[in-house]
């Protein structure tokens, strides 16, 4: 007997087919039946007239490495229906590291993954995956470059060669062996940065003989490192010289060039044309979030933590400091707002535009961040402000959508949860933002074809195993949702509202989420 009956559904199946009428069934952990199921019982029977279900979403993009850790059940993904989280993005995540290294990256990255952790053997991806297992959702990790390039050359601005370099590959080869997906990087983020196009191919050679993913957050440090200059550019040579699958992180217009989606996707269809293997994912908001060291130079960032906060406090440094956080991305700051800054007395300026505060203190901008960067010890974020004029938002998120119209687009929500402050509502909202307010203003796209970018197609781009899709089978990872009534709540303003219209999912056949409600459920495993 199933231990569970989904009965009467709208049932999508990942594969971008039209919906279909169908009971589901599902035994332990997977799915055991599909169709007209009137004839069974089961110890529970949902009841899912007028619900579309569909796979569980899987987040291609999620910053989660830290919060899963302090808040295993992680309600923010699952009441979104999510069921499987891939983290360690950006090349940004606590393995494989030593515990020394650990100590000094951790802290470095507090301000996109919290506050590190302590007393846990990340010194392998094969150790990492043990600490995902028996979350609120299922966790996939990939082979991030930071601590890969820390591990082998320390956090310094040098070429990756000769041994360092077959050290580097070597620690790809074991992570994907013990079930990385692939490797991420972010060439705004550091160490990543300090690398050329040349490193890129060596160590992408492997991650393509080893099967996996090239997920890149494109260049916009260092660009004269880049072929023309140009991240994506380099992203593209990289998989056309190696052959690896390439995955574009984050991906989508911005103010400067909304409602210029073509010429975006120019070059791109070019190299798909010539054999390069590319896929890429969006979050459906206007504005950015992360860190300040993005305004940093890379010599700045040279020797790791402990280097940057000494420079940060080196009064004879401070003019060019300044001129860095002014001149890398001219303006950003002023159209910024802090979203967690983990410090007793700082904690008040959590929400608060970052030109408003240093007002308030008698200082240029540019001086106040850096002051909070100082005093916090680098555990503070920031997102963007909207675009001041609605019109540029509604054409970004038409953007959005036009590259979700795309048979190569995922959703990654890019999300930076953390237990308090006021972080972007990405990490709260993308996937019913997608299905419910962003579709409405766009019927023309059909929600099949959206649930694939959700489900199927991450599935089968990462090779997770058995996901996905709703059949016989498969693993039960299911999220049943009203279509008509299915949207975002989480705003600006009150970032971790909850969603509206999800009602019911399962992870490995287990109800994470019941009545719109998070259970205490813990049915998550590392995957695949
Ligand atoms: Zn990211």
């Amino acid at each position: 007997m199933p231990d569970t009956i989904i009965r009467g559904a709208q049932l999508i199946d990942g594969s971008g087919a039209p919906p279909q009428h169908a009971d589901i069934a599902v035994e332990r952990d997977r799915i055991t039946a599909i169709g007209d199921l009137s004839g069974q019982t089961a110890a529970r029977e949902i009841d899912a007239r007028g619900l579309t279900a569909a796979p569980g979403f899987i987040d291609t993009h999620a910053h989660s490495d830290g919060i899963l850790l302090h808040e295993p059940q992680h309600a923010g993904g699952l009441l979104q229906g999510v069921t499987t989280e891939i983290i360690t993005q950006d090349g940004l995540s606590y393995a494989p590291l030593s515990a020394q290294n650990l100590a000094s990256y951790g802290r470095y990255l507090a301000g996109l993954l919290g506050p590190p952790p302590t007393d846990l053997d990340m010194s392998s991806i094969a150790a990492m995956r043990e600490h995902y297992h028996g979350k609120g959702c299922n966790v996939a990790v990939l082979a991030p470059h930071g601590p890969i390039r820390l591990s082998s050359v320390g956090f310094r601005d040098v070429p990756l060669v000769g041994d360092d370099l077959a050290a580097a590959q070597r620690l790809i080869a074991e992570s994907l062996e013990q079930g990385a997906l692939g490797f991420s990087t972010g060439l705004s983020y550091y160490p990543n940065s300090y690398s050329n196009t040349e490193e890129l191919v060596a160590l992408n050679e492997t991650v393509a003989a080893h099967g996996g993913v090239y997920v890149v957050h494109v260049r916009n440090h260092n660009n004269d490192r880049a072929p023309g200059g140009t991240g994506i550019t380099e992203a593209l040579e990289i998989g056309r010289r190696t052959g690896v699958p390439v995955h574009v992180s984050h991906y989508r217009t911005h103010p400067t060039n909304a409602g210029q989606v073509a010429a975006l996707m120019e070059e791109i269809d070019a190299a798909k044309g010539d054999g390069v293997d590319v896929t890429l994912e969006t979050y459906p908001y206007a504005a950015p979030a992360t860190v300040p060291g993005y305004f940093l130079a890379g010599e700045f960032h040279d020797g790791g933590i402990d280097a940057l906060l000494a420079r940060l406090a080196d009064a004879e440094l401070r003019p060019r400091l300044l001129e860095s956080m002014r001149t890398l991305f001219p303006g950003a700051l002023q159209d910024s707002a802090w979203t967690w800054i983990n410090h007793p007395r700082l904690r008040q300026l959590e929400g608060m535009a970052m030109a408003d505060a240093a007002a308030q203190q008698g200082l240029t901008v540019e001086e106040h961040v850096l002051e909070v960067m100082l005093e916090s010890g680098l555990a503070c974020g920031f997102r963007y402000q909207s675009p001041a004029s609605v019109t540029v938002t509604r054409q970004i998120e038409a953007d959005v959508m036009a590259l979700l119209r795309r048979p190569d687009y995922t959703v990654g929500s890019d999300g930076i949860p953390f237990t308090d402050g006021m972080p972007h509502p990405r990490a709260y909202g993308t996937f019913p933002r997608v299905l419910g307010r962003l579709r409405r203003r766009h019927p023309t796209i059909p929600l099949e074809h959206l649930i694939r970018g959700m489900t199927a197609l991450p599935a089968e781009r990462f090779h997770i195993t058995d996901r996905g899709r709703l059949d016989e089978g498969k693993f039960a990872d299911i999220v049943l949702f009203n279509p008509n009534t299915i949207t975002d709540t989480a705003s600006y303003e009150d970032p971790k509202a909850e969603p509206a219209g999800i009602t019911h999912v399962l992870v490995n056949g287990q109800l994470a989420v019941e009545h719109a409600q998070v259970t205490a459920t813990l049915a998550g495993r590392a995957v695949p």
